[in-house]
């Protein structure tokens, strides 16, 4: 059985960020899972309803996704417009595509408040991060999936077979 990761579209090349970029990691290792079918792109944001452009959007008050999930938490844009009902399902469309597809694996651009695993924007559009995830890559972490960030690349590596074997 060949691994399958879900990976952050914009990572990917796909210019789907909320300024209408993208983010390419430009990795060997991740072309070569490419080459090797394992990798499922998606943007959650564009899955969950938004459009390319969008305005930037940051979850509340220091706060992470698991706290969006349980109904503590929200996501705002910076026009203070409630962005939460489409992140949360985004999440649940990245949740469906994971499990659909058999990822056992994520890697997600990190900072993003959808796909951060590590670090994430604390609410104030003040360019502030802190430590916590959003809400994409809380939600596959609860269903069991393991999350990397896209700086963590090299570790997700030692988890997966060689790709020339
Ligand atoms: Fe990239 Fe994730 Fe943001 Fe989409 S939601 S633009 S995949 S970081």
């Amino acid at each position: 059985n060949s691994p399958r990761i879900l990976v952050s579209a914009c990572l990917l090349g796909q210019p789907v960020r909320y300024d209408g970029s993208a983010k390419p990691l430009g990795h060997t290792l991740l072309q070569l899972w490419q080459q090797k079918g394992w990798v499922v792109p998606l943007c959650p944001e564009m899955a969950g309803g938004l459009p390319t452009p969008r305005p930037p959007a940051e979850i509340t008050h220091a706060l992470s996704g698991r706290d969006v999930l349980a109904g503590t938490a929200t996501v705002q844009d910076i026009t203070g417009a409630d962005m939460t009902a489409p992140f949360i399902a985004g999440a649940h469309a990245a949740l469906a595509l994971a499990q659909q597809q058999g990822c056992q694996f994520a890697l997600l651009i990190d900072g993003s408040p959808s796909c951060g695993s590590q670090m994430i924007y604390d609410g104030s559009f003040n360019g502030q991060k802190h430590t916590g995830e959003g809400v994409t890559a809380a939600l596959l972490r609860q269903h069991g999936l393991d999350v990397f960030a896209h700086t963590e690349i090299e570790q997700l590596a030692k988890r997966l077979p060689h790709p020339a074997t």
